[in-house]
C-alpha cells in the first residue's frame, strides 16, 4: 500500500509541472478623473510567463470625456505612438490599428467600468525599458509609468 501511494503522489508533482512554470501574474490599476493612474511602477517577475491585467476608472466621467486605457510600448516608441493614437477615434481605443509598437494595449473605459487585458511576457526582454501610457487625447504626458520585466 505504501509503494502505491508514493507512486500516485510522484504522477501528481508530474501533472503539477507544467501548471507550475506557467505562473500568471496579476496587475491592477486604477485611473481616475483627475487624469491620473494608480501607479507609476509596475515590476513583473521575472518568473511572469503571462500577465493578467485590469484597470479600473474609479471616477464618474464617460469614456467620451475622461476616458483611459492601457497602453504598453518600449520607452522609446511611446510618444510617437500617443501622438498617433491621439489622431484615432475612441473605437480604435486611441492606438494605432497593427502597430507592433504597440506590445498590449486594454480598450478605453470611462468612470465605473473595468477592463481586463491578458498577453505573455514573451513580448518582452528582461531587462528591457517599457512605458505604459493612457492614449486618450491629450493624457498621455500625465498618464504615464515605468514598466521592468525581470
Ligand atoms: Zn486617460
Amino acid at each position: 500500500m505504501r509503494s502505491a501511494w508514493v507512486w500516485i503522489a510522484g504522477m501528481g508533482a508530474l501533472l503539477m509541472a507544467p501548471a507550475a512554470m506557467a505562473r500568471v501574474c496579476a496587475v491592477s490599476i486604477d485611473s481616475t478623473d483627475q487624469m491620473t493612474f494608480s501607479s507609476r511602477e509596475i515590476k513583473l517577475a521575472a518568473d511572469c510567463s503571462e500577465v493578467n491585467l485590469t484597470l479600473r476608472h474609479t471616477g464618474k466621467l464617460a469614456a467620451t470625456a475622461m476616458g483611459h486605457n492601457w497602453v504598453l510600448t518600449r520607452t522609446a516608441d511611446y510618444q510617437a505612438v500617443a501622438m498617433v493614437g491621439m489622431r484615432g477615434t475612441l473605437a480604435d481605443s486611441y492606438v494605432p490599428k497593427a502597430d507592433p509598437r504597440v506590445l498590449a494595449h486594454t480598450k478605453v473605459i470611462g468612470g465605473g467600468q473595468s477592463t481586463t487585458l491578458r498577453f505573455p511576457t514573451t513580448l518582452l526582454r528582461k531587462g528591457g525599458d517599457y512605458t505604459f501610457f493612457c492614449s486618450f487625447p491629450g493624457h498621455f504626458a500625465m498618464m504615464k509609468g515605468k514598466l521592468t520585466f525581470g
